[in-house]
């Protein structure tokens, strides 16, 4: 098992890219700690990985608030004694993010607090207990629209990726030699429930599919099994990338036909 003996404390693992990350890394076995604001989605996560006779804890958080991921990283150590993979995951699209004159500065602010602050206050207290096993692996997703412009325009969220995006790679210098990794996760247009209920039209879809070389979207799993790479010691010489899994997107100029 390519996880054996690790904790891992997950955000969003009640869906998507978190919920698969999690199942995946219980059957790798990691303690898992499912961190979700959907007190449900969390606990049926939880439950599952139990169920399958895996070890994982629910803790409702709302990433944007500071007490809430210092309580995430203190159950974690309360509950199996140390951290070593903290998986920054939890994120939102907001259905009302668009270009600069129309993107209203409540959605610009939410999608800051949860997008950036969100990685900013997992990293503040995650750190420190990593610090404390002497190492680890910090994952955070950002995504390909941190490197790649687009004209269906989502401001607030892409200059949260790009954020997302630095601050990774800064943390991974000042944390290299306590053999601390710190990565970018940047996944490419997955068909998952936050994507695609912005796209929710062929023609929205099809705008999009036209510039992924191999033509479809990503699957949830495929960014799991990127991550579990990232988290396991098989990844020990990788800190400080942009590590994109999208299908080839951010590689081409032109699509084939
Ligand atoms: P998702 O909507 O399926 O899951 C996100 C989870 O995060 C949900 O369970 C949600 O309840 C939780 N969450 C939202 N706000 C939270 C908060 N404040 N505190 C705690 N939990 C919160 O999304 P997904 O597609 O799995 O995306 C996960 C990450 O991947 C996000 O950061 C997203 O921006 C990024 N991403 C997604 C895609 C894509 O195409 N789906 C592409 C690139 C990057």
């Amino acid at each position: 098992m390519r996880l054996e003996n690790k904790v891992a404390i997950i955000t969003g693992g009640g869906s998507g890219i978190g919920y698969e990350t999690s199942i995946l890394f219980a059957n790798e076995g990691a303690s898992v700690v499912v961190v979700d604001i959907n007190e449900d989605a969390g606990n049926k996560t939880t439950q599952e990985i139990q169920n399958n006779g895996g070890q994982a804890t629910y803790v409702h958080a709302d990433i944007s608030k500071a007490e809430d991921c210092q309580n995430m990283v203190q159950v974690a150590e309360d509950t199996y004694g140390k951290l070593d993979v903290l998986f920054n995951n939890a994120g939102i699209s907001h259905a009302e993010d668009d270009d600069a004159i129309n993107t209203s500065e409540d959605v610009w602010d939410l999608t800051m607090d949860i997008n950036v602050k969100g990685v900013f206050l997992g990293c503040k207290y995650g750190i420190p207990a990593l610090q404390r096993t002497g190492g680890g692996s910090i994952i955070n997703t950002a995504s390909f629209v941190a490197v790649l412009g687009a004209a269906t325009p989502q401001l607030a969220y892409t200059a949260s990726k790009g954020a997302v995006l630095s601050m990774s790679r800064e943390l991974a210098v000042i944390h290299a030699q306590e053999g601390i990794r710190v990565n970018a996760l940047c996944p490419g247009p997955l068909r998952t429930e936050l994507l695609m209920k912005y796209l929710n039209t062929d023609k929205k879809k099809n705008r999009r599919l036209v510039h992924i070389p191999m033509g479809r979207f990503g699957e949830a799993e495929e960014i799991a099994k990127a991550t579990l790479f990232l988290a396991s010691d098989e990844s020990s010489f990788v800190t400080g990338s942009t590590f994109l899994v999208d299908g080839g997107i951010t590689a081409a100029y032109v699509t084939p036909e």
